[in-house]
């Protein structure tokens, strides 16, 4: 136990230990200390998951009353439950994908379906920064892995060159919005280097992306026109949707061979009925809420030209997404930067290797489209007067 104790004395002494902070919320705002703080680290981009009339509009629905709170098995035992294959339907309709296929969530989904698909005949090239759910997968799995550096495709082009032969299969691992720089993906590109070889797949997390781009808000894919060249474009319910779970969209064939391979799917209990029926719920709306989309725009686009006076840009100009990192560079500077931010009423988070890489610890900023142009006004305010 010794050994327990010493590593967290450690992280203690790096400023590196994490805690579960206890944080009531009140819509947009968290409720920290007593203090009332304007939330701008979070994950519900357009602002649903404390939308009062969606939620009295489901509430009021038969499912809510109808649907149990436990589906008390995976799917493929009794826990297969209508709403599955009706909210799967919904999303390959959407995608105009042959076929969906739910998740626990998007950690689920990520370490579930690399190990599933990839064998030691399989090389696995993945951008240097995606999400650690994504390396847990590569770890899990028997193929051989390289980490291409973050969206350097000169690099990824010459690793396929020199290697594509050797292997029977290769899977091209990116986010589509990279979730810690809010930078993106040049999906098209991808694709066309993906098709000069009979034997790679793409595999694209949507996780930040889907609600929140796109003419009917199914992500960057849609953004950038290739939903239909994607082989396994994985999404999030957990974000911009507010909900939980997540779901891939794929060939048929891959469903049918992920429903036999994937032991995260296999072997765990399926999401509560009565939430896939709120996931149904809203995702049947995603696409009219396009005004919500443009405000998540306008609302980034202000605050990253604020932040840019300050910090440096990890990105080209061109992204405008709502994840918007400033980027200090030593961790205390990080730590305190937030502290200062928090102190004034904005609840944000430092991040810190290695989570990123090491030298750029930053402040990242997320925005949700029920922010009012007061309240970042305040923010843009305080940041313009006491950025480090
Ligand atoms: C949040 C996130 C996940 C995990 O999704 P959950 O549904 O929260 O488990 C996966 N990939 C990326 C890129 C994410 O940002």
């Amino acid at each position: 136990m010794q050994h327990f104790k010493h590593a967290l004395d450690k992280l203690k002494a790096q400023d590196r230990l994490r805690r579960l902070p206890d944080l009531p919320q009140e819509g947009r705002y968290i409720v920290s200390d007593g203090l009332k703080l304007l939330n701008l680290s979070s994950n519900d981009y357009l602002g649903l998951a404390h939308d009062e009339v969606l939620r009295h509009e489901f509430l009021a629905g038969d499912a809510c009353r109808e649907l149990p709170w436990s589906s008390s098995s995976s799917r493929l035992l009794t826990g297969g439950f209508p709403i599955y294959q009706e909210l799967e339907t919904l999303l390959a309709a959407r995608y105009q994908r042959e076929a969906a296929l739910l998740f626990n969530s998007g950690y689920h989904a990520n370490i579930g379906i690399l190990p599933a698909l990839a064998d030691k005949e399989t090389l696995i090239l993945a951008d240097k920064l995606v999400h650690a759910s994504l390396i847990d997968g590569i770890r899990l799995s028997d193929a051989d892995y390289l980490r291409y550096r973050h969206n350097d495709y000169a690099q990824l082009e010459r690793l396929l060159e020199q290697r594509a032969a050797n292997y029977r299969c290769i899977i091209i691992v990116t986010e589509s919005l990279f979730s810690m720089d809010g930078d993106t993906a040049d999906l098209p590109y991808l694709v066309r280097l993906k098709k000069r070889y009979g034997h790679v797949l793409l595999y694209v997390d949507e996780a930040h992306a889907v609600g929140a781009y796109g003419e009917t808000g199914l992500g960057l894919a849609e953004m950038q026109g290739c939903m239909a060249d994607i082989d396994i474009l994985t999404g999030t319910f957990g974000k911009a949707l507010a909900s939980v779970g997540a779901f891939a969209v794929c060939s048929a064939l891959m469903k049918d061979y992920l429903t036999n391979h994937m032991r995260t799917l296999i072997f765990s209990t399926a999401l509560p009925p009565v939430n896939v029926a709120w996931t149904h719920f809203i995702f049947q709306q995603i696409p009219k809420m396009k005004a919500r989309r443009n405000r998540l725009a306008a609302l980034s686009r202000r605050l990253r030209e604020a932040v840019a006076a300050h910090y440096p840009s990890p990105m080209p100009a061109a992204a405008n997404s709502h994840i918007i990192p400033c980027i200090l560079g030593s961790n205390e500077a990080a730590a305190k930067q937030a502290q200062v931010w928090q102190q004034q009423g904005y609840y944000c988070l430092p991040i810190r290797p290695p989570t990123v890489p090491k030298g750029s610890a930053r402040v990242r900023l997320s925005l949700t489209a029920d922010i009012s142009d007061d309240e970042l006004d305040g923010f843009i305010h305080t940041l313009n007067k006491t950025a480090a």
